[in-house]
């Protein structure tokens, strides 16, 4: 069987206006062959859900950059609290570190509108966090390459995504697409095809990872880099920006029978 992994903005939702409505043929056809589509995004479990829902699909969600997993049966929820681990060791930075990165425990919910261009609403469900914190870095090279270090020191990562750097475990959407692909395997006793598409450095595992990858074309920030995996034709990139783009792959390959 196929199951398809996407990354939300900037690929599957506009960057600025966060529509998926030119993707909604693609995202027929997929529902027709009844092919779960796995939403892998920064967001939070309490943004997806109505993203999910109205997209009309009830399948495992990758949340938080891969630093959980959501609605996998069977998949033990009992994961710690990693939010309130990154607060803490934040407000333990020594200077010049301490401040350098602000983040959305940091920022009130205007704040997080403005700087995602979220409405208010959605921007409180941003701020419903459990695994990561996503947020800028305002210091130097190398204040970022001690911030990183010291993260790192203490189990965690920090990933650049299309608009902010986000703190984490050290896992990725990569691995939790690993364990999806084991759960539809079990279910269905068939071998499982994956499909990823994404647009930024955060997807890039993803899209290695998968046995065909999309690079979603994002005019916001500079394109990735060009893998070996790309080279042997296993990535291609679209053509369109965002659900456009997402689109004309998804049809694209629907139409080449994968
Ligand atoms: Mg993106």
């Amino acid at each position: 069987m196929i199951v398809v992994f996407t990354d939300l903005d900037g690929t599957l939702l506009d960057h600025e206006t966060y529509s998926y409505d030119a993707a909604l043929p693609a995202l027929a056809a997929l529902r027709v062959r009844g092919i779960p589509l796995v939403l892998a995004s920064s967001k939070t479990e309490a943004e997806m859900r109505p993203i999910a829902d109205a997209i009309g699909i009830d399948h495992p969600m990758i949340v938080e950059n891969g630093a959980g997993i959501a609605n996998l049966p069977g998949h033990d929820v009992k994961e710690s609290n990693h939010f309130d681990s990154l607060r803490r060791f934040l407000q333990a930075l020594p200077e010049p570190l301490a401040g350098l990165f602000q983040g959305f425990g940091d920022w009130s919910v205007e704040e997080v509108a403005a700087r995602t261009g979220l409405p208010p609403a959605a921007a409180r469900l941003a701020k419903h966090r459990r695994f990561s914190e996503p947020g800028l870095f305002s210091g130097s090279a190398q204040q970022k390459a001690e911030f990183c270090a010291r993260l790192d020191a203490i189990g965690y990562q920090a990933v650049q995504g299309g608009r902010f750097l986000t703190l984490m475990p050290k896992t990725s959407k990569a691995e939790r697409m690993a364990e999806v692909v084991v759960h539809y395997r079990d279910i269905s006793g068939e071998p499982v095809r994956s499909v990823a598409l994404g647009d930024a450095p955060n997807d890039l595992a993803m899209l290695e990872a998968a046995d065909r990858g999309f690079i979603i074309a994002n005019p916001a920030h500079s394109p990735l880099p060009v893998t070996e995996r790309e080279r042997l034709g296993f990535i291609s990139r679209s053509r369109k920006a965002g659900p456009e783009g997402w689109n004309e792959s998804i049809l694209q390959l629907v139409e080449t029978g994968f």
